[in-house]
């Protein structure tokens, strides 16, 4: 499912493995130790080979671990994408502690420092939708929102693509960025 925002951007959602994206750079689902884990995380340390851990380890000897919400650039190693960005998500703990503000949070700072360095086209995977638990259809409001609301600004940041691992999250995105998008025409 393609949508395009404004007259230069567009906002892709496919279903697959992100390590195989062709967008100049990739979002990695990481935790704050930046060492590597399960998931997006090992999917993407796996693909890329050990420059990007050797980066994540000397970026955590300078500033410490990565809080929620924040995010890092590392080169992309061995992947097609020249950057991997690093953000940590939120820990879903029922609802009460952030945890929306915190998710937008890393899609906004990670969309910040992909413009930041020049970069068009950025492929997202849907963060702390895993082992951090929390629930899909509201992660994809937050997502989709934040992600759109930054499109709108002006970028060189034109193009994203979220990366959706199975059927079940792609289907709970493209519905949720469906009715995003008619609420958003029917208010105009
Ligand atoms: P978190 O700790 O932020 O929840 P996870 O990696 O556990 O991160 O899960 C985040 C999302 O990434 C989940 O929806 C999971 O299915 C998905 N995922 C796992 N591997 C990949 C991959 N190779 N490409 C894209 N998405 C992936």
């Amino acid at each position: 499912m393609e949508v395009i925002i404004d007259s230069r951007a567009k906002l892709t959602l496919v279903q697959g493995d992100i390590t195989g994206q062709t967008t100049e750079a990739i979002v990695n689902a990481a935790n704050s130790s930046l060492m590597g884990g399960g998931g997006v995380d090992g999917a993407i340390h796996r693909a890329g080979g050990p420059v990007i851990l050797e980066e994540c380890k000397q970026i955590v000897s300078r500033q410490g671990k990565l809080p929620t919400g924040k995010a890092v650039v590392t080169a992309g190693g061995n992947l097609k994408a020249k950057y991997v960005i690093h953000t940590v998500g939120p820990i879903w703990y029922g609802g009460h502690r952030g945890e929306a503000e915190l998710l937008a949070s890393a899609y906004r700072e990670s969309l910040e420092l992909a413009a930041a360095r020049g970069v068009k086209s950025v492929s997202f995977p849907s963060i702390s939708t895993g082992a951090y638990g929390y629930p899909v259809e509201r992660a994809a409001v937050v997502a989709l929102q934040t992600v759109i609301d930054f499109l709108r600004q002006d970028s060189p940041l034109n193009e994203v693509v979220f990366v959706l691992y199975d059927t079940e999250a792609h289907r709970v995105y493209q519905k949720t960025l469906k009715r995003l998008v008619s609420e958003d025409t029917s208010a105009e």
